[in-house]
Protein backbone atom coordinates (compact mmCIF):
# COMPACT_ATOMS: atom_id res chain seq x y z
CA UNK A 1 0.00 0.00 0.00
CA UNK A 2 1.15 3.35 -0.94
CA UNK A 3 0.63 6.47 1.01
CA UNK A 4 1.44 9.94 0.22
CA UNK A 5 3.71 11.24 3.30
CA UNK A 6 1.86 13.24 5.00
CA UNK A 7 2.96 17.03 5.86
CA UNK A 8 2.88 16.75 9.30
CA UNK A 9 6.45 14.62 8.90
CA UNK A 10 7.94 17.14 6.39
CA UNK A 11 7.34 19.72 8.81
CA UNK A 12 9.01 17.82 11.70
CA UNK A 13 11.91 16.84 9.70
CA UNK A 14 12.96 20.51 8.59
CA UNK A 15 12.13 21.61 12.40
CA UNK A 16 14.68 18.81 13.41
CA UNK A 17 17.19 19.87 10.59
CA UNK A 18 16.95 23.88 11.42
CA UNK A 19 17.64 22.92 15.19
CA UNK A 20 20.89 20.39 13.84
CA UNK A 21 22.01 23.48 11.86
CA UNK A 22 21.83 26.08 14.83
CA UNK A 23 23.45 23.47 17.06
CA UNK A 24 26.76 24.33 18.78
CA UNK A 25 29.50 21.95 18.37
CA UNK A 26 30.09 19.48 21.52
CA UNK A 27 34.05 21.34 21.78
CA UNK A 28 32.21 24.82 21.96
CA UNK A 29 28.95 23.93 24.46
CA UNK A 30 31.00 21.43 26.73
CA UNK A 31 34.63 22.35 26.35
CA UNK A 32 35.37 19.92 29.01
CA UNK A 33 34.01 17.43 27.21
CA UNK A 34 36.12 15.87 24.68
CA UNK A 35 33.31 12.90 23.89
CA UNK A 36 29.77 11.55 24.59
CA UNK A 37 28.30 8.32 24.13
CA UNK A 38 24.77 7.54 24.60
CA UNK A 39 23.20 3.94 25.19
CA UNK A 40 19.58 4.06 24.35
CA UNK A 41 17.39 0.65 24.92
CA UNK A 42 14.05 1.16 23.96
CA UNK A 43 10.93 -0.62 25.94
CA UNK A 44 7.45 -0.27 24.15
CA UNK A 45 4.89 1.06 26.78
CA UNK A 46 2.28 -0.25 25.99
CA UNK A 47 3.76 -3.86 25.16
CA UNK A 48 2.09 -4.31 21.64
CA UNK A 49 5.03 -5.10 19.72
CA UNK A 50 8.74 -6.18 20.27
CA UNK A 51 11.33 -3.18 21.70
CA UNK A 52 12.85 -1.17 18.81
CA UNK A 53 16.72 -2.43 19.28
CA UNK A 54 18.70 -1.05 20.60
CA UNK A 55 20.47 2.76 19.88
CA UNK A 56 24.01 4.03 20.41
CA UNK A 57 25.06 7.98 20.05
CA UNK A 58 28.41 8.74 20.02
CA UNK A 59 29.64 12.41 20.20
CA UNK A 60 33.54 14.13 19.41
CA UNK A 61 34.34 17.37 19.33
CA UNK A 62 33.44 18.31 16.55
CA UNK A 63 30.05 17.03 16.76
CA UNK A 64 26.98 18.80 16.72
CA UNK A 65 25.79 19.07 20.40
CA UNK A 66 22.47 18.09 19.38
CA UNK A 67 20.72 16.10 21.70
CA UNK A 68 16.88 15.78 20.29
CA UNK A 69 17.06 11.98 19.32
CA UNK A 70 14.75 10.57 17.40
CA UNK A 71 12.12 7.85 18.40
CA UNK A 72 12.78 4.58 17.26
CA UNK A 73 8.97 4.17 15.59
CA UNK A 74 9.26 6.05 12.07
CA UNK A 75 5.01 6.69 12.17
CA UNK A 76 5.78 8.74 15.50
CA UNK A 77 4.50 12.02 15.36
CA UNK A 78 6.62 14.98 17.47
CA UNK A 79 8.56 12.38 18.64
CA UNK A 80 11.95 12.08 20.53
CA UNK A 81 14.02 12.21 23.56
CA UNK A 82 15.35 16.06 24.21
CA UNK A 83 18.78 15.04 26.59
CA UNK A 84 20.19 18.21 26.36
CA UNK A 85 19.69 19.11 29.64
CA UNK A 86 20.31 15.59 31.02
CA UNK A 87 23.47 16.02 29.38
CA UNK A 88 23.84 19.96 30.70
CA UNK A 89 23.16 18.43 34.27
CA UNK A 90 25.77 15.90 33.69
CA UNK A 91 28.37 17.93 32.68
CA UNK A 92 27.68 20.46 35.60
CA UNK A 93 27.55 17.71 38.22
CA UNK A 94 31.32 16.50 36.57
CA UNK A 95 29.57 13.20 36.26
CA UNK A 96 30.87 10.73 33.77
CA UNK A 97 28.23 8.45 33.52
CA UNK A 98 24.35 9.00 33.95
CA UNK A 99 21.31 6.92 33.15
CA UNK A 100 18.08 7.55 33.41
CA UNK A 101 14.39 6.64 31.49
CA UNK A 102 12.45 9.25 29.28
CA UNK A 103 8.91 8.37 27.64
CA UNK A 104 8.65 9.45 24.69
CA UNK A 105 5.79 12.78 24.47
CA UNK A 106 5.10 11.69 20.35
CA UNK A 107 1.79 10.78 18.99
CA UNK A 108 2.05 7.28 17.15
CA UNK A 109 0.35 7.65 14.32
CA UNK A 110 -1.87 10.99 12.66
CA UNK A 111 -4.96 9.45 14.06
CA UNK A 112 -3.88 9.78 17.42
CA UNK A 113 -2.59 13.05 17.25
CA UNK A 114 -3.90 15.20 20.30
CA UNK A 115 -5.73 12.38 21.78
CA UNK A 116 -4.60 11.31 25.14
ZN1 LIG B 1 7.70 8.03 19.98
Amino acid sequence: MRKKKPDIYERQKSRRQDAYSRAETLKKRFPQLSRLKIDMSFEDYEEEKDSPSPKQEEYGPDSKAFFELKCPYRECIDDGFKLSAAVSEMVTKNETEASGTIVCQGWQDRERVNQY
